[in-house]
């Protein structure tokens, strides 16, 4: 159904729990020939291709992989942390430049999005630019963009002020020229779902077409055996299927007034209200090692072609099925990415559910909601208004009597999750990372 096609895993953000970066951390200079990933669409068959890495736009020929695609038919996706975005779309103005194109931009320079002198450069823009392959806005194209909560939250995750900020000039820019734009959220322990809330608000008030939300989960052998050994509960450490299905109670209301995409009955799912079977195999990951089985998040294997892990893996061994784990490191997944195809596909099939997806996924859209000053001040909560993570880091370091811990550990009222939606399972020890170069700091030098 969707080829997660990762080109690369290079980024130019290191994100809290990026399970990818670390995964492949020591390919991360490698990158997959522009044939293969053209190969691979092929080889699978998927009508639809999920661009991730890895940062995508560094893919240094992006332009020329979005266009092959396209020229085989394919729904494209490209799944980005949104901070190459802009300049993707002055080339591409560049490119296309003519009269038509002077109002968007005057546009996009009176809302901030474009310089005056970035306006002039695409106003005159020499052959080579005019001649560059570029991303062109299409309705079979989405940016899609990785979201994991409102400002202050988003910046921590990823791990660089002003991100937020970029990411929403990018869809404000990306709205202006006719780009269909998308986000992907992943929920984790830490998720307040009232943010969630207030961030799909604003990015419907942004005009974004749809969200891809997913729970996240990370499964740590480490953590599995101080549960046996220790006797800890698994709620302390994992994203459990009952936490889940709390944290996604209202998914159906959500689906009812954003565009959420999937079907419904992967909703119904994630809400608790019925059972799928795992159909990972129905959106598989293609990378620089391969096929990757059984799924985009476990690696138990590359295969050289998407036949051959079809074939080779076992697929009986991996899922849950009527509440029990084929495998324990399934236990507690409900990913989009094992799960909403079986709600396609039909695998554990309800009558009217064809329908069900049939009218969810075809009939109009819920309306934008509208734009308020009121919900751009609450999306704005972080380095904007002087609470960005640095000078939480700062205030942590500096007070004796804010403990690291206390400023960095985040507790249900406070953020949203960790990981992401775009670039593979996230790894929640990373926080204690972060924590720990926390106390490091202030035990070197207290004054810091
Ligand atoms: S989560 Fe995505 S954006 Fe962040 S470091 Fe990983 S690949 Fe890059
Ligand atoms: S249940 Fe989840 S972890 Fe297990 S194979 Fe399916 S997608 Fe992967």
């Amino acid at each position: 159904m969707v080829l997660q096609l990762e080109p690369l895993h290079t980024c130019n953000l290191t994100c809290t729990g990026c399970g990818r970066i670390r995964e492949y951390s020591t390919s991360l200079k490698d990158m997959v020939p522009l044939e293969d990933c053209l190969k691979a669409a092929v080889d699978c068959d998927a009508p639809m291709v999920s661009i991730c890495g890895g940062e995508p736009l560094i893919y240094p020929k992006i332009e020329e992989l979005v266009a092959g695609l396209r020229a085989q038919g394919r729904i494209i996706y490209i799944c980005t942390n949104g901070v190459f975005m802009r300049k993707k779309m002055r080339e591409y103005m560049a490119a296309h430049y003519s009269p038509d194109l002077e109002h968007r931009l005057q546009r996009l320079v009176a809302e901030n999005l474009v310089t005056e002198k970035e306006a002039d450069a695409i106003r005159h823009s020499d052959g080579a630019a005019k001649h560059k392959a570029v991303i062109v806005p299409s309705k079979w194209m989405y940016w899609n963009v990785h979201v994991d909560g409102l400002e202050f939250t988003h910046d921590l995750i990823v791990e660089r002020e002003g991100v937020f900020k970029e990411c929403v000039a990018a869809i404000r820019m990306a709205k202006i020229l006719g780009y269909q734009t998308a986000t992907n959220t992943t929920v984790y322990k830490e998720t307040d779902v009232e943010e969630l809330e207030d961030m799909f608000n604003y990015l419907s008030s942004l005009n974004v077409d749809g969200h891809t939300i997913s729970p996240g989960y990370d499964y740590d052998a480490a953590k599995k055996d101080m549960v046996k050994r220790l006797g800890k509960k698994p709620e302390d450490f994992f994203l459990t299927r009952a936490m889940t299905i709390k944290k996604f109670s209202r998914i159906q209301e959500w689906g009812r007034l954003f565009t959420i995409f999937g079907t419904p009955v992967y909703q119904e799912f994630l809400a608790g209200k019925r059972d799928l079977t795992c159909t990972a195999w129905a959106i598989p990951t293609y990378n620089i090692k391969g096929w990757k089985a059984p799924c985009y998040l476990m690696t138990d294997g590359h295969y050289p072609s998407y036949r051959e892990m079809l074939d080779q893996v076992d697929w009986e061994k991996y899922g849950v099925v009527d509440g029990v784990a084929r495998d324990p490191r399934c236990e507690n997944c409900m990913v989009h990415c094992g799960y909403d195809p079986s709600g396609a596909l039909g695998t554990n099939y309800q009558p009217g559910d064809n329908w069900k997806n049939f009218k969810y996924n075809f009939w109009p859209r819920p309306a934008a909601i509208p734009f308020s000053a009121e919900l751009e001040k609450r999306a704005f909560n972080g380095a904007s208004i002087g609470k960005g993570h640095l000078a939480e880091a700062k205030a942590a370091i500096n007070s004796p009597a804010a403990s690291a811990r206390g400023a960095f550990s985040r507790n249900e009222s406070q953020t949203g999750g960790f990981g992401n939606g775009s670039c593979g399972s996230a790894e929640s020890a990373e926080r204690d990372q972060l924590l720990a170069r926390i106390e490091t700091a202030r035990n070197s030098d207290p004054a810091a």
